[in-house]
């Protein structure tokens, strides 16, 4: 690296670890998103499965998993089982004090339940995860060492189409139902965003979705997803609209192979796409770019506002941490390295 580092960002360097297995961990205390085995607290950021990284491990060895009352419903559909005496719910902005260090979540636009975590120190730095996030709607912490998600990095990972994806993709669903049922795969949390879209865009079809996805719904639902009603799709209603041929189902990207309908139009959502807001792949398939991270852009506004004296980018999981920590010194001339 070409910058030297002061021994004031030297100290703070300490204060954090990105682990091999994924753990964001704060003065050894704090493990967010991954395990780690000296941990006391495991914060579960969100309910996506990067960031649920070794969480039965944590589950057993860790004496408290910290999470918003949402994300734990979420982990609930998806069958995780937190003992009760472990369970640490923390509503946006409340503290707890462990050992030397007050831990507090703060909201993140990301999926229902998502988290930024914020560690105060003994000597009163800011340490701050962003978790995923996208902008706006994503309040920006103040910090001193700030760990950033990096999933689009690269300089090429900017969208020019923000606003307009939504009334793409509700007019496209509009236009294929009049022809037949529809099916959208994303991943969770990014469904119950797309069925909130649709609704708010006056398409009143029956939603219908296979088991965890049903369940995950609920939870949402719960914590203030506007979706009306969702079918389970082995029951005796969905049977019915089924044969109806009028309804949207909703699967999981990960069983799009078992689910998918050759008769039906396809839709897949999807962040990887920066050209186009809608892409046809084929006569009956469609990628729609739906994203719920921050673009490259947001990435260096969030910084930019957040003011910390060093930047951790999160080369754990996938997206350009390198690249984003290099144009982070260049263009806003702060400290930044990628880790682990
Ligand atoms: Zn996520």
């Amino acid at each position: 690296m070409s910058i030297t580092l002061d021994a004031t960002v030297n100290k703070l360097l300490r204060k954090v670890r990105i682990t091999e297995n994924s753990a964001i961990v704060f003065k050894d205390i704090v493990a967010c998103d991954g395990h780690d085995d000296e941990a006391i607290l495991r914060i579960v950021t969100h309910a996506h499965q990067d960031h649920l990284c070794g969480l039965r491990e944590s589950i057993r060895k860790t004496p408290l998993i910290g999470m918003t009352e949402a994300t734990y419903d979420i982990l609930k559909a998806l069958d995780y089982d937190i003992p009760e005496n472990k369970t640490l719910i923390l509503d946006y902005g409340e503290e707890v004090k462990i050992k030397d260090v007050i831990v507090s979540l703060h909201k993140a636009k990301h999926i229902i339940g998502a988290a930024q975590v914020l560690v105060i120190d003994e000597e009163g730095q800011r340490l701050v995860y962003t978790g995923d996030f996208k902008l706006p709607s994503t309040p920006i912490l103040e910090s001193d060492l700030l760990v950033i998600e990096a999933t689009y990095g690269n300089p090429s990972h900017v969208r020019p189409f923000k606003y307009e994806v939504e009334d793409l993709f509700a007019d496209l669903v509009k236009s294929s139902l009049a022809k037949g049922p529809v099916y959208v795969f994303g991943y969770h949390g990014k469904i119950q965003e797309a069925m909130e879209i649709l609704r708010s865009k006056g398409i009143d079809a029956p939603f219908i979705a296979p088991r965890k996805v049903y369940r995950v719904t609920k939870a949402a639902v719960k914590h203030g997803l506007q979706v009306k009603e969702v079918f389970y799709y082995r029951s005796f209603e969905a049977d019915e609209i089924i044969k109806s041929g009028w309804y949207v189902f909703f699967a999981h990207l990960s069983a799009a192979r078992t689910y998918s309908n050759r008769s039906a139009v396809n839709i897949v959502l999807s962040g990887w796409e920066f050209t186009e807001p809608l892409r046809q792949i084929n006569e009956k398939t469609y990628l729609v770019a739906l994203s719920d991270h921050a673009d490259f852009e947001d990435l260096l506004e969030y910084v930019k506002r957040s003011r910390p004296k060093v930047v951790i980018t999160d080369a754990s999981r996938e997206g350009s941490a390198y690249m984003l920590a290099r144009e982070i010194r260049r263009k806003l001339s702060i400290p930044a390295i990628a880790l682990p």
